[in-house]
């Protein structure tokens, strides 16, 4: 069966082909829609999701796919050609077995998911591929969000290789990095005078008045959240076939966490692994910690913060999927925590001094928060464990920039270095 698209979306496409993609999906009431770009539940305002019939996949038939995400394309709302449209190729990014962090943190056996290696440097470039592959299908031409800073410059250079326009609406607060590293891909970058979530109250509007725009996070956000889903099969892959006992998932919209969460049932349910149980682990920093303070108070209710941190890639301070990210952790026997800047600053430092890799913010709240879960017994030494490390230091560099640099300035020679390190 073929759905087909509904009326607000802006072209008259017939059949949309989004692959193994059925329906959309209300994860309050249940009731279903075609196909169409809708994020709210007609029925109930809950958010839509995108529900499968999927045939038969084989472990075979994805080792035997592309080197990036699109060998998981019978998993995810994309058309089954979906690699011969130009786009960024994300994903497959580094497992690495962590020994040194590890040991450093307590736990016997550990990984750390480098997805500093996509394509503009975080974990963002899988979910706007995903997003851009369904929006071509339901007939966009525009690529657009709010962003913290990632989604920015993956968006930013999705649709630069795409050939689309792009619109891209951020706080003006941002880190210089992220401005730049957006701005060079030339699409229309917007500085909003305000935070977060007011840029994305902004693209809501935009969203409504400009029905040609795929915001990728607001109107697509169905599609665009699936991508996520892609880090739960590589690390099952790259463990080779299998699940961790515990994840540990950095939380700012909550989007990601539910999403890790999906993929793991997914394999299970197809058979592509088996269904061993998972803890999933929710990290934030204390600046911006909505989903961990009401994680910790017991309640279902995550009451909106004003964020003040500088994980500024973590700083939604009304996050959507919030209550969502408290069922899985809940449901799984994980748990949400949060740490200062400080310790976010030493998660970084850490990861580096251990790993030689360099995360930015997020990776240093994932690290320190791992590392606070541990102390506080809430996370098994003893279990396989690994961390998500979703974006690269580069494009953070003043968080760190203050507290390092040369051991000492010497003039050229030898013997001044030989002294400088203390030899
Ligand atoms: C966006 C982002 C996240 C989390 O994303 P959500 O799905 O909104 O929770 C994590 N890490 C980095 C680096 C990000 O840019
Ligand atoms: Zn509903």
């Amino acid at each position: 069966m073929t759905s087909t698209v509904d009326a607000r979306t802006p072209a008259n496409l017939g059949p949309v082909n989004l692959g193994p993609a059925r329906a959309l999906s209300c994860r309050e009431c249940g009731h279903q829609i075609p196909l169409a770009a809708e994020f709210a539940c007609s029925e109930c305002f809950g958010p839509l999701e995108v529900a499968y019939d999927f045939g038969r996949v084989t472990r075979e038939d994805i080792e035997a796919g592309p080197k990036s995400i699109w060998r998981y394309r019978n998993l995810l709302p994309v058309p089954t050609d979906v690699q011969s449209f130009p786009n960024t190729e994300p994903g497959l990014t580094r497992l690495v077995k962590a020994d040194r962090l590890g040991a450093a943190l307590g736990v016997r056996n550990l990984w750390v998911k480098d997805d500093t290696g996509n394509p503009t440097h975080s974990f963002k470039d899988r979910v706007v591929a995903v997003a851009l592959a369904a929006a071509r299908q339901l007939g966009f031409k525009v690529l657009a969000c709010p962003s913290t800073g990632n989604l920015a410059n993956a968006v930013a250079a999705a649709a630069a290789r795409a050939g689309w326009e792009s619109v891209v609406l951020i706080p003006s607060s941002l880190e210089k990095a992220k401005i730049l590293t957006t701005a060079v891909y030339d699409g229309a970058l917007i500085a909003v005078d305000g935070n977060y979530d007011d840029v994305n109250r902004l693209a809501t509007q935009l969203a409504a008045e400009h029905e040609d725009w795929a915001f990728v996070n607001v109107n697509v956000r169905p599609y665009y959240a699936e991508g996520s889903k892609t880090l739960a099969y590589e690390v099952a892959e790259q463990l080779g076939w299998r699940l961790p006992g515990q994840i540990v998932v950095p939380v700012a919209s909550g989007s990601q966490l539910t999403k890790v969460d999906k993929g793991f049932r997914e394999l299970g349910e197809l058979g592509l692994v088996d269904a061993t149980p998972y803890r999933v682990f929710g990290a934030q920093a204390t600046g911006c910690s909505p989903v961990s303070t009401a994680y910790k108070a017991g309640t279902d209710v995550v009451a909106p913060v004003r964020p003040d941190t500088i994980a500024r890639s973590l700083a939604i301070g009304a996050p959507a999927d919030g209550p969502y990210v408290l069922d899985t952790v809940r449901r799984t026997g994980g748990a949400v925590e949060d740490v200062t800047d400080e310790e976010v600053v030493e998660g970084i430092r850490l990861l580096a001094r251990t790993e030689g890799i360099f995360a930015e913010t997020a990776g240093g709240v994932t690290v320190a928060t791992a590392k606070k879960l541990v102390e506080t017994g809430q996370l098994d030494p003893d279990a396989d464990t690994v961390l998500l490390i979703t974006g690269d230091g580069l494009k953070t560099l003043d968080a760190v920039a203050d507290r390092i640099g040369p051991k000492a300035v010497v003039p050229p020679n030898a013997a001044a270095v030989t002294e400088a390190l203390g030899l």
